[in-house]
């Protein structure tokens, strides 16, 4: 029988990850009803292309952010405190924030970066996407299903929950497929574009998003497609 997925978490580095990697499937899963939340780890005050003030781009991220969220129809954007772009590291404290976000949202699939590197994309493979992918996993087995792990988590009231299923973007052997209707992919060119301070050419951005779609939903059935490396991390205890 096919799991059932009626909440999604995606837990990314930096703003613009969700958007760029899984925006038409994010999209998808709201148009199904599925329940999203977007947690984005560090506010990416390295990222950009021109002299905005560095002091602002943080600001200016996590609104971009908000807006590309709005336009694939989340709601739920979440940012996390004390984590810097470009200085991102699996440590217990992230590890052990991410538990507490998963037992908050109680997701049947996760999404995430992959922690391993792809060696054909030095993009996908930035360090702080394969800490956030890392940490994620250690935070899905076994933090968050252990009632033993972070005993401060449950003394805030939150009880362990197991992730079914974890979909990973930017792995070098991807295994799954997400057929998308053409409003998925219109929805993710415009979250993706919601991120002007981070492509300064939208009209570029905008045809890679399309042809990629459809570069990915070749040897499929489907017209658009979004691929992901699909592990099941229900384990066995
Ligand atoms: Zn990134």
């Amino acid at each position: 029988m096919a799991l059932e997925i009626t909440r999604v978490l995606g837990v990314y580095a930096h703003p613009d990850d969700a958007d760029v990697g899984a925006g038409a499937t994010l999209s998808r899963f709201v148009r199904q009803g599925a329940y999203v939340t977007i947690v984005v780890i560090t506010s990416g005050g390295e990222g950009g292309f021109d002299d905005t003030p560095r002091e602002e781009i943080q600001e200016i991220r996590r609104s971009e952010q908000r807006a590309a969220a709005a336009a694939i129809g989340v709601e739920d954007v979440r940012f996390l405190e004390g984590y810097a772009d470009g200085d991102l590291w699996v440590t217990r404290e992230l590890v052990r924030d991410v538990a507490r976000i998963i037992r908050q949202t109680r997701p049947q699939l996760i999404l995430t970066t992959s922690p391993e590197r792809n060696w054909e994309s030095i993009g996908a493979s930035h360090a702080d996407h394969r800490a956030a992918g890392e940490a994620v996993l250690r935070a899905v087995y076994p933090a968050a299903r252990n009632p033993f792990a972070f005993p401060d988590l449950l003394a805030e009231g939150l009880e362990p929950w197991i992730v079914d299923e974890a979909w990973l973007q930017g792995h070098p052997s991807r295994n799954h497929h997400v057929s998308l209707e053409s409003v998925d992919v219109e929805r993710k060119i415009a979250a993706v574009s919601a991120h002007g301070s981070q492509f300064a050419d939208l009209e570029a951005i905008s045809t890679f998003v399309r042809e990629r779609a459809i570069v990915d939903a070749s040897e499929t059935d489907a017209e658009y497609a979004e691929r992901f490396f699909r592990v099941d991390v229900r384990g066995h205890d």
